[in-house]
């Protein structure tokens, strides 16, 4: 053969049989078939075997699988992202006509595409009081295909009532779908309570360094499965096996990430809550948090973000400066990484609480918690000079 039909068909390999404790990254779009009768399109490829590069390489396919293993799911989907894995959720599940019920504490890209695309499609979703609990069941209706919950909610941080709407929901037949991302799919266990379907997004606890953008959606069951398999291989939701190797590294970590978080954020909210400056700590495992006894009777554990709400005497000025003076605190959105992050949350969209503009969301990284304590004391006492 040419040279240059060699580049492309080699005779020379490296010795097989290399045992390394890490999984290869398996990066590949076709996937070779022996015969032209096994040839098949089909994104079942756990249990019919490789078909093409979409549905998932082995290194995506064993991200998903140890995901499912500690989540107890019966499969997840490796998605690009958490707000795809909430996309792909709607879409399985909902159709021009249904109506879908979310909480109004839900992660802002979820309520936006609710009110977005999913609107435009002919798809009503109704924003729901987090903490209505049982309650639920007199906004199901007929049409109505899918109950979202998200708890803790975002930036609020309202612990649910997760099994008492699962058994409102499932009276009339409605699955629901958990955004478990607060708990990295493992300090609340999803499919024990109840729910179909648990998303969360990888980008936080389970990559845990900042720097990839992945989700999960995980099934309970067969039916769950299908639906979504089918919207998964008809939306082209692809992701880098690249991730996904970074993604399983971070998995090896993630137990020794998740308890040192716990423990950092608990010393830092529990100083915050004795300052003057502040009126209330949202942490789930404190009792000034709205359902904080959900937390106590369903979760194993806190992880590492959480909200301070400042006294009415500080203007929305003065909060921004406090963000300002933090050093150690770095400004920014996502979480679930080593470095701590401060924002304020000037616009929430809470009836009954004003929050006006006096919220700021903290997440806890894996610096010393002295040292953070530190970083806030000397910008919550320099906050109170006027502006
Ligand atoms: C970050 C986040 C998402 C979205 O995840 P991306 O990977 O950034 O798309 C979804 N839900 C919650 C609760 C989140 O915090």
């Amino acid at each position: 053969m040419h040279w240059r039909s060699k580049l492309i068909h080699p005779g020379a390999h490296a010795p097989a049989d290399f045992r390394s404790l890490t999984t290869p990254t398996y990066r590949g779009s076709t996937v070779v078939f022996e015969r032209q009768a096994d040839v098949s399109d089909d994104w079942r490829q756990t249990e019919n075997g490789y078909t093409y590069g979409l549905y998932g390489t082995p290194t995506v396919l064993e991200l998903g699988a140890r995901i499912a293993e500690i989540e107890g799911a019966h499969h997840s989907f490796v998605v690009p992202g958490g707000q795809a894995a909430i996309s792909l959720i709607y879409l399985a599940y909902c159709k021009t006509g249904t109506h879908a019920l979310v909480p109004i504490t839900a992660y802002g890209p979820n309520r936006e595409l609710a009110g977005g695309l999913l609107k435009r499609l002919g798809i009503s979703v109704e924003a729901y009081d987090p903490l209505i609990g049982s309650g639920i069941a007199n906004l199901i209706r007929d049409d109505t295909a899918l109950i979202w919950t998200e708890s803790p909610g975002s930036v609020t941080m309202e612990i649910q009532d997760v099994p008492a709407i699962v058994a409102a929901a499932h009276e009339r037949r409605v699955p629901v779908a958990l955004d478990n991302t607060y708990a990295a799919g493992v300090l609340f266990d999803a499919f024990a309570h109840g729910v179909d379907l648990s998303m969360q997004a990888l980008t936080k606890y389970v990559g845990g360094h900042s720097d990839l953008l992945l989700g999960t959606v995980s099934v309970a069951g067969a039916a769950a499965y299908e639906a979504v398999g089918s919207a998964y291989k008809q939306l082209g939701m692809a992701v880098s096996p690249d991730d996904c190797s970074l993604a399983i590294r971070g998995l090896l970590s993630l137990g020794v990430r998740l308890e040192r978080l716990e423990k950092t954020a608990l010393e830092v909210a529990g100083w915050l809550a004795k300052h003057p400056n502040v009126s209330s700590v949202l942490h789930p495992a404190l009792e000034s948090c709205p359902g904080h006894e959900y937390w106590h009777r369903d979760f194993t554990g806190s992880s590492s973000i959480f909200s301070i709400v400042f006294d009415e005497r500080f203007t929305p000025a003065q909060v921004i400066s406090f963000v300002d003076r933090l050093t150690l605190f770095k400004i920014g959105f996502s979480w679930g990484g080593v470095t701590s992050l401060a924002v304020v949350y000037p616009n929430l969209d809470r009836p009954g609480r004003d929050y006006a503009g006096r919220l700021v969301r903290l997440n806890v990284g894996l610096e010393e918690s002295s040292d953070l304590i530190a970083d806030l004391d000397q910008a919550l006492n320099t906050m109170d000079a006027p502006a």
